[in-house]
């Protein structure tokens, strides 16, 4: 089975209702990045970054995966895609995706504010609080590690702290997709944040690599498919299936 790597950043979810990042009426417009995405914020006033995101937390339980969500769990029927994933929400998964590598976190998971010794090693690279759990609700001031009693936060990544991926993976998917005429598929980042924007010039080197955004950011080699992603990637996916 051929490999198709699919990269996505917060424009997958647009049609789902799910502000993006940086366009108008985008998630930081009320709010200031360094107040509740930094550990600075957190420092400062816990109780802002908990309601910032029990807005999203309270968000994404309302939108419902779209078009181009399902379009990549279908390819699953004749590829092994793996998903690698700047999007806090579980959208994918509610399509019915199976290898996803969320590298900021899961607005459904949450963790003690400390990772310390109550956290271990889970899988390559991640540090999980043993108490990381799916929550129902969204995380409250005062909700406590069982462990160390330290503070839970959602367990999301904020700007300053390393994302949760390892890229030598990465270099080993990219030679995978290389050597075996696989795919790889770039929909809906600006490719501003970093280091996750640096995956993209990792798959320079593989033939059939597609970047799918409205506004796309042009890069040599990548055949640009300049639209919104509940119209373009059902189209690519149907090509896609179609050659298999
Ligand atoms: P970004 O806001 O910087 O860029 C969004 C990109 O999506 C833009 O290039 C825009 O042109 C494009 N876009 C807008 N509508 C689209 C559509 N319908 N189809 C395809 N593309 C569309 O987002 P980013 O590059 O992902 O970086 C933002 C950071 O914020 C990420 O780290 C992410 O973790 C976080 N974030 C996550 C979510 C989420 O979980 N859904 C939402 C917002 C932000």
């Amino acid at each position: 089975m051929k490999t198709i790597v699919v990269f996505s950043g917060a424009g997958l979810s647009a049609e789902s209702g799910i502000p993006t990042f940086r366009d108008s009426n985008g998630l930081w417009e009320n709010y200031k990045v360094e107040d509740v995405a930094h550990p600075s914020g957190w420092a400062k006033n816990k109780e802002l970054v908990l309601e910032f995101y029990r807005q999203r937390f309270e968000g994404v339980k309302k939108c419902e995966p779209n078009a181009a969500h399902k379009a990549i769990a279908k390819l699953q029927d004749k590829f092994n895609v793996v998903n690698i994933t700047q999007n806090i929400d579980d959208l994918l998964e509610r399509a019915g995706c199976v290898l996803i590598r969320h590298m900021h976190g899961s607005i459904n998971l949450r963790k003690c504010e400390w990772h310390k010794s109550c956290c271990m090693l889970d899988g390559d690279t991640k540090y999980t609080c043993l108490f990381a759990e799916e929550h129902k609700e969204a995380v409250k001031l005062g909700d406590k590690c069982m462990m160390c009693g330290g503070q839970m936060r959602p367990d999301v990544v904020w700007f300053d702290e390393p994302v949760l991926f390892d890229f030598e993976t990465v270099r080993e998917l990219v030679k995978e997709v290389k050597y075996n005429d696989g795919v790889f598929i770039c929909v809906g980042t600006s490719a501003q944040v970093h280091p996750a924007a640096a995956l993209i010039p990792l798959f320079a080197q593989v033939k059939n690599k597609y970047i799918i955004d409205p506004n796309p950011k042009r890069i040599a080699d990548y055949t640009l498919l300049t639209g919104k992603a509940g119209e373009e990637l059902p189209k690519l996916a149907e090509k896609l299936l179609k050659g298999a």
